[in-house]
C-alpha cells in the first residue's frame, strides 16, 4: 500500500523533515509543497538536507518516484500574466533539484474570463512553461467558484492542448463535489478511462468531503466522517487498478482544546492506521485528541 499524507516542508529542515513526519505516521510516501502553500516566497533547496532526507527515505523504503509535490494553489494559469509561468518553472526546478519526479498543480480558475477563455490561458501557459524532466499532474478540481478542470472532459482537453505529456491526479472530496458518484467508483473510472486513459491517473487525493455530490464546494473532511463514507473510501484505496499509485490524504487537522487554548493537530497517523486496519473507528477524532492532549 502506497500511503501518505500531506506533511510540512520546513525553512530549517527542508526534505528530513518531511520524511521525517511522514515515517511518524506510518507513511510508505508523502505529499508536500516547497513553502507555504498560500504564497510564492520559496527558500533555497539545501542539498545536504536533500540527501539526508533522501537517506532516510531509502532506510525506510520510501521510493522517491512515489513522492509528490504540491504546487501553491495560489498560481492561476488560466490568467492572462506572465508570474505563473515564471513561478512555475522555477517550481519545477526546485523538483527536480529535490530528485521528486510528480507535480501536483491546480488548473486555475477563469475569474472574469469565460471558460474557454481560461482553459485556453491554462493551455498557452503550460506550452511556455515547457516540459521538463518533473511531470505536471492535472488535479480534478470541485468546481468551486470559477475553478476549471471540475470534469474529465475539462481536464482532457488542457492535455491535448499541450505539447507535452500531462498526467492527472484524482481528489475524491474534489470529483464528489464536481457530481461524480463516488459509490459506484467502477463506472467513475471508466470513465476517467474513457475520456483521459487510466494510465494518465498517478496520483489519488484521499479525502472524505463535508458536503454532498455536485455541492462545488470543496470541503475536505476526516476519513469516514463525511459524505464519501469508510466503505466507498476503502473501496478506492484498495482498488485493484489503482494499487501502484501513491494514495495521499488531506484531511483536516483536528482541534483539541489545551486550556481554553485550541490547537490543531495531524489526523494521519490515525486514519493510515484505520485504513490499513481496513475498520472504521468512530471514536477516531477523540482518540486523537486523548493522544495529543
Ligand atoms: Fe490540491
Ligand atoms: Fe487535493
Ligand atoms: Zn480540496
Amino acid at each position: 500500500m502506497i500511503i501518505g499524507s500531506h506533511v510540512s516542508f520546513k525553512k530549517d529542515t527542508q526534505l528530513v523533515g518531511s520524511v521525517t513526519e511522514a515515517l511518524s505516521y506510518g507513511s510508505t510516501t508523502f505529499m508536500f509543497y516547497t513553502g507555504a502553500p498560500q504564497n510564492t516566497n520559496r527558500q533555497p533547496i539545501d542539498d545536504k538536507l536533500t540527501n539526508e532526507g533522501k537517506e532516510l527515505m531509502l532506510k525506510n523504503n520510501i521510493d522517491i518516484n512515489n513522492v509528490i509535490v504540491h504546487a501553491p494553489y495560489i498560481i492561476n494559469m488560466a490568467s492572462n500574466n506572465d508570474f505563473a509561468v515564471t513561478f512555475l518553472k522555477e517550481e519545477l526546478k526546485r523538483v527536480e533539484k529535490l530528485g521528486m519526479t510528480k507535480l501536483v498543480l491546480h488548473p486555475g480558475s477563469s475569474v472574469k474570463l469565460t471558460k474557454e477563455e481560461g482553459i485556453q490561458n491554462i493551455i498557452d501557459n503550460l506550452n511556455k512553461v515547457g516540459e521538463s524532466k518533473v511531470k505536471i499532474l492535472l488535479e480534478t478540481m470541485a468546481g468551486k467558484g470559477t475553478e476549471l478542470g471540475s470534469s474529465f472532459e475539462e481536464i482532457k482537453q488542457i492535455i491535448d492542448g499541450v505539447n507535452y505529456e500531462l498526467c492527472v491526479c484524482l481528489d475524491t472530496c474534489h470529483i464528489n463535489d464536481a457530481g461524480y458518484d463516488i459509490s459506484d467508483f467502477d463506472n467513475v473510472l471508466k470513465e476517467f478511462d474513457q475520456i483521459i486513459g487510466l494510465k494518465y491517473l498517478k496520483c489519488v487525493h484521499v479525502n472524505d468531503s463535508k458536503n454532498l455530490i455536485n455541492t462545488h464546494k470543496d470541503r475536505h473532511e476526516n476519513i469516514g466522517f463525511g459524505t464519501l463514507g469508510f466503505a466507498n473510501l476503502i473501496k478506492i484505496i484498495y482498488h485493484d487498478k489503482l494499487k501502484d499509485i501513491p494514495k495521499i490524504l488531506e484531511t483536516p487537522y483536528v482541534t483539541v482544546d489545551d486550556n481554553s487554548k485550541e490547537r490543531m493537530y495531524p489526523p494521519y497517523k490515525f486514519e493510515i492506521e484505520m485504513i490499513l486496519n481496513k475498520e472504521f473507528d468512530s471514536d477516531l477524532i477523540n482518540k486523537i485528541r486523548a493522544y495529543y492532549k
